[in-house]
């Protein structure tokens, strides 16, 4: 869709960390973290919420979840982790293309539901990169 900022990424119109992509599914790092290694799950094709989308497209996303959570808990070293999954402006979607948050929990970290886009975390110089590098190596492990 024309002028949506996650079909961009997926026509690498706009730069993404991207940490996994097949043909369906793409993942890639918050560029907003709630927490280090916060990634995001998306399909390829657009659709805004999730009744949308079909469900051998769901099945394959859930799937993704769950190899590049394993990924992310093992690059940022921690075992807990919430999946967000927001349809409609008043649960507080955002980019009204379809995507799940991957979002590592660390022991007193301070996020609630509430607030778990509102907490950013700050990547240091290269610090992307590096958790990304992580992620995409404990991925072929
Ligand atoms: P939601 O509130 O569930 O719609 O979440 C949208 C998420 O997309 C937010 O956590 C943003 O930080 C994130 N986001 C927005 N633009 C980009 C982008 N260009 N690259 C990566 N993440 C993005
Ligand atoms: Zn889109």
């Amino acid at each position: 869709m024309a002028d949506c900022i996650f079909c961009k990424i997926v026509e690498k119109e706009i730069p993404a960390t991207v940490v996994y992509e097949d043909s369906k599914v793409m993942a890639f790092l918050d560029v907003n973290p709630a927490n280090k290694g916060h990634t995001l799950v998306i399909p390829k094709n657009h659709y805004e919420t999730l009744g949308e989308v079909p469900d051998p497209t769901l099945a394959e996303i859930s799937i993704v979840c769950k190899k590049v959570s394993k990924a992310v808990l093992k690059a940022v070293e921690t075992t807990d982790f919430n999946i967000v999954q927001s349809n409609g402006e008043i649960s507080g979607q955002v980019v009204p293309h379809v995507h799940f948050h991957i979002i590592p929990r660390f022991k007193n970290d301070g996020l609630t539901l509430g607030r778990l886009n509102r907490a950013p975390y700050s990547y240091g110089e290269n610090e992307a990169k590096e958790v990304a590098n992580s992620i995409r190596q404990a991925m072929m492990e």
